[in-house]
């Protein structure tokens, strides 16, 4: 009998993360402070985040992190997470391409999310914090740290994009059955969204607004700290956990990635998938290639430039040297709201710049129609956002079928998309559009 899922026992879950930095030949360029134009600090981070976290985030010495065994505990709630064969998707393209793709849909928030947010709310409660603060656009993350935040015993406060907070109730429901505060962004909660409000009443909000308000209520109250879900160092590192379980069930299949495939967003599931991998391509040996998949409409990595940036619009966060389209870039309100970001992480950005891995962008149309094969052969209808993952996989497939030779492919599906029907509803209507972004949008964001 063929194998489909690939299963580790709880014992197998991994005991440590793993850091990239320590072992990349070429480290990323420091992040900067951008009032002292130093570089960064744990005393400079530690206001704002757990102080463990801050550690983790400048850390270029330790390739091993380990876990905390409270973290470990809360993570068997959903891990170890099953790595599954997709004969059906395979079968339908006809290929001799081996498809495997590592389920992180199965977590109770239904996404990777969580692999970030236990850890981070687990060393905040340790250190004493008793409140957390964070914003989120289309609410993934925002699920994910409410049910974290619960988890360890925090309040958490939620600043929702209000846009997002009228049309998507039900991320918002989720939030709140998890014990969250949700506020609509912009909000009378803080100066900056009275600020806005008083000038524009009716402004429903930004990622960049949101941030604003998550940051100021934590930098103004006593043992309140801020948690971000992506982007940063310490989060692609808590992130590993994917790739690290995989490894070990690549090798159980008796099989090992030609090519890995993680979709993109500000980089936190793709690192987590690639890097584990990754270091026997740093350390020689292995050839596999690393393929981000991002929207057409938010091309960053394929058309962005290698520069110091904020990771935020409101220019609140360090100075990061990543591969961006500019802070100010605003991209078109395509459904992947978790890929709408400007920029990509340094670690990833400075991967790319050393051509350690690549990247594609894909088209919003391309991305439903693999997100529907995918459903009708495997079973899982997958999230927006994952679905250029799996449109890229098609891509290499089929690539593999012209060529005549086998090929291993691994994505990682990093959520599921019960959640986003309605954007299922207007594809399937032959509602959505594509979107193209011009030479001109893309340079005008830009340092030249
Ligand atoms: C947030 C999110 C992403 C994008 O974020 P990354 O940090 O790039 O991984 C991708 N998929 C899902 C399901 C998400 O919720």
């Amino acid at each position: 009998m063929k194998t489909k899922k690939i299963l580790l026992q709880e014992s197998e879950l991994p005991e440590k993360w793993y850091n990239i930095v320590a072992e990349m030949t070429t480290k990323p360029e420091p992040m900067i402070h951008p009032g002292t134009k130093q570089p960064l600090t744990v005393a400079d981070l530690s206001p704002l985040f757990a102080e463990e976290l801050a550690k983790q985030e400048l850390n270029e010495t330790d390739a091993w992190i380990e876990i905390p065994e409270e973290v470990r505990d809360k993570y068997k709630i959903y891990r170890p997470t099953p790595l599954v064969r997709a004969y059906g998707l395979e079968k339908a393209l006809d290929t001799p391409a081996h498809i495997y793709f590592k389920n992180e849909s199965v977590s109770p928030v239904g996404s990777h999310k969580l692999n970030s947010a236990l850890p981070q709310a687990y060393y905040n409660k340790k250190e004493g914090t008793t409140n957390l603060t964070t914003e989120t656009g289309a609410g993934q993350w925002g699920t994910a740290l409410s049910f974290a935040a619960k988890a360890f015993g925090l309040e958490l406060a939620v600043y929702m994009v209000k846009l997002s907070y009228e049309q998507k109730p039900y991320r918002r429901s989720l939030m709140q059955a998890w014990g969250a505060q949700v506020i609509a962004s912009p909000s009378m909660s803080t100066k900056a969204g009275r600020t806005i409000l008083t000038d524009k009443p009716n402004y429903q909000g930004s990622l960049g607004t949101a941030i604003s308000e998550a940051i100021e209520l934590a930098m103004q109250t006593p043992h309140c700290k801020y948690a971000l879900g992506s982007v940063l160092n310490h989060v692609s590192l808590h992130q590993t956990v994917i790739g690290l379980e995989a490894e070990k069930q690549m090798e159980m299949a008796g099989e090992y990635p030609d090519i890995v495939v993680g979709c993109f967003g500000g980089g936190s599931n793709f690192s987590g998938i690639s890097f584990p991998f990754l270091r026997h391509k740093i350390k020689g040996g292995k050839q596999t290639r690393f393929i981000a998949a991002e929207p057409r409409s938010c091309p960053k990595l394929t058309r962005g430039k290698f520069q110091y940036d904020f990771g935020d619009e409101a220019g609140y966060t360090p100075l990061i040297p990543m591969f961006t389209l500019g802070h100010n870039f605003t991209p078109a309100h395509i459904h992947a709201g978790g890929l709408r970001y400007h920029g990509a992480g340094s670690i990833v950005s400075q991967l790319l710049k050393d051509g350690l891995i690549e990247a594609v962008d894909v088209q919003q149309l391309d991305t439903f129609k693999a997100g529907i094969l995918f459903a009708q052969t495997e079973g899982i209808i997958p999230a927006p956002e994952s679905t250029h993952a799996i449109a890229v996989t098609v891509d290499e497939a089929l690539k593999a079928k012209e060529e005549g030779r086998s090929k291993t492919i691994l994505f990682n599906l990093s959520g599921h998309g019960l959640i986003d029907m309605a954007a299922y509803d207007q594809y399937l209507a032959g509602d959505l559009v594509n979107y193209e972004v011009s030479d001109d949008e893309i340079s005008k964001n830009l340092n030249n």
